[in-house]
């Protein structure tokens, strides 16, 4: 929502990423109750949970906020943590990029750190002035994890525009990729077929690195699975 007359912003590139690999992207109403984020949820076979612009709300994991940062919406919050809970009880593949994955967490009661650098002084930069389509920093993957098989090999390089993170993980998710500094890169779990959270940006990076081109083809695939 922007602006005095409220209006939809979403970049192009992750509709785009998911054209690529044979998927047909359709973009959500900004539907806040429950009922409704199900009749939605029903509609389609898969869920992208898009990053971008604000953060949530710290009382949302139940803390107050403790750094200055823009706050997301009342509405696209109650979309993000609504549609992210109903799909990971309802088995729907889901995908979360970067402030995405965050959401993912906190619909299922886990917390964010809310500014990396204030709260992890040792931490590397994942804010770097390199421009998204530039790798930033590495990511080590845990073996035997979905995102283990999708880069099929255990250090890759990946890019980094955020300044908060996963801190406590919700209790069905475990950490499947982690910066050097600690910093939790990727999410999923075990009781749901694809429910995988990415704290970088693929869509920024897929065209030229097949690592990240197969992030999309998983999810088009569980997708298809689950249609069918
Ligand atoms: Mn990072």
């Amino acid at each position: 929502m922007g602006g005095k007359e409220p209006t939809y912003f979403l970049r192009a590139r992750y509709l785009e990423a998911i054209e690529a690999v044979g998927g047909l992207p359709l973009v959500l109403p900004l539907v806040t109750d429950t009922v409704r984020q199900r009749l939605v949820l029903a509609k389609v076979d898969g869920l992208l949970v898009t990053g971008g612009g604000a953060d949530l709300a710290p009382k949302l994991y139940g803390e107050r906020q403790r750094f200055k940062f823009r706050r997301m919406s009342r509405q696209r919050s109650s979309l993000e943590l609504g549609i992210a809970r109903l799909a990971y009880r309802s088995g729907v593949p889901t995908l979360g990029i970067c402030g995405g994955m965050q959401s993912m967490n906190v619909a299922l009661g886990g917390t964010l750190i809310q500014d990396i650098t204030s709260q992890i002084p040792t931490a590397l930069s994942h804010q770097p002035s390199c421009p998204p389509t530039k790798p930033a920093h590495s990511i080590e993957v845990v073996p035997q994890t979905l995102m283990r098989r999708i880069a099929g090999r255990a250090t890759i390089e990946v890019n980094s525009s955020h300044h908060q993170s996963v801190k406590k993980l919700a209790r069905p998710l475990f950490t499947s990729a982690m910066a050097p500094d600690g910093v939790i890169e990727a999410i999923e779990s075990c009781s749901h077929p694809f429910y995988l959270g990415v704290q970088w940006h693929p869509e920024c990076l897929y065209s030229r690195d097949p690592i990240q081109k197969r992030v999309f083809q998983a999810l088009v695939k569980a997708a298809k699975n689950f249609a069918s």
